[in-house]
């Protein structure tokens, strides 16, 4: 199965709970707070896939979507209505239970977006403060090595304590065949300070992250970078895509997410980069304007 664009998908949140305690996590100010989209609106998109087929897939998403009972029946419907595809992101625990995830995968559940913030138990569940998590995590992609058309894409979160593990990530997941895309998402701390000192400088994350980025893609895996300055990735600097698909998501978490302050870059007025979202406050609030080390593109 070949990997679709940003544009192909809708997103829809639908679940706020989470099981896990994730470091980095950016959403857990708001969690209690946030509103899942309701039974109408999710009715609602699928009732527009029917009549126009805007998009070819759909992402159930939010904090844990497993943990949402109703799961393979929503797959179910998002496949009747006429998506192709239907993602789901995940921390990955509950596929590891090869039950659950025959029945994700006999309801139309065919993409999964796994997070997985480390490199092995150690680390995984150091960042994730459960135990056990990456073991169930890569149980669960193993599982889904047993299906044919079925694309699984990782997400790794760039954090003062992940940055250097992202290479031994890109390792350590080498031998998963459905494994087609790995993402590389440098933090942002949805506040204007780096409460948890977790904001690491771009040039001690840069050597560990071009080199997975090469590794990644010698295993025939396409790559996304995001929130990281273009002109410092040279020639990976495509991979850097910040477009996200059509998102729908209660309100209040756009308040809290304007409190990054994208946009930030001395050099902006003068780069052609399309892409890239410069400096956030927090950024700059630990490390300065970074002016010498970026340079703006032609
Ligand atoms: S100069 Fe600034 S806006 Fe341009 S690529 Fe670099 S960080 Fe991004």
């Amino acid at each position: 199965m070949e990997l679709l664009g940003q544009d192909d998908y809708v997103s829809l949140t639908m679940e706020f709970r989470c099981n896990l305690k994730c470091v980095h996590c950016m959403i857990e100010g708001t969690m209690d707070t946030l509103e899942p989209q309701s039974e109408d609106q999710f009715a609602e998109i699928l009732q527009v896939q029917k009549n126009e087929r805007p998009w070819r897939g759909i992402i159930l998403t939010g904090s844990e979507i497993t943990l949402m009972k109703s799961l393979p029946e929503l797959a179910e419907r998002a496949r009747a209505a006429g998506f192709d595809r239907v993602r789901i992101q995940s921390h990955g625990m509950k596929i590891g239970n090869p039950v659950y995830l025959d029945r994700l995968i006999n309801a139309g559940v065919n993409e999964y977006f796994i997070s997985i913030p480390g490199c092995d138990s150690v680390t995984n569940d150091a960042i994730t403060q459960v135990p056990g998590s990456w073991e169930k995590a890569y149980a669960g992609l193993q599982n889904l090595d047993g299906y044919n058309d079925v694309i699984a894409i990782t997400n790794s979160v760039i954090t003062r304590e992940s940055y250097h593990l992202l290479p031994n990530i890109v390792d350590n997941l080498a031998s998963l065949t459905s494994l087609a895309q790995m993402e590389f998402w440098f933090y942002w701390p949805m506040t204007e300070r780096d409460e948890k000192n977790l904001v690491p400088r771009f040039t001690d994350a840069l050597p560990f992250l071009v080199e997975a980025i090469a590794r990644a893609e010698s295993l025939g895996r396409r790559v996304e970078v995001k929130n990281f300055p273009e002109c410092l990735l040279g020639d990976y600097g495509d991979r850097l895509i910040n477009d996200q698909p059509v998102l729908l998501i209660d309100p209040a978490f756009w308040t809290q997410f304007e409190r990054n302050g994208f946009y930030q870059c001395v050099h902006r007025d003068q780069c052609s980069s399309q892409q890239c979202l410069g400096l956030n406050t927090a950024y700059r609030e630990r490390y300065g304007d970074e002016t010498e080390l970026l340079r703006p593109l032609n």
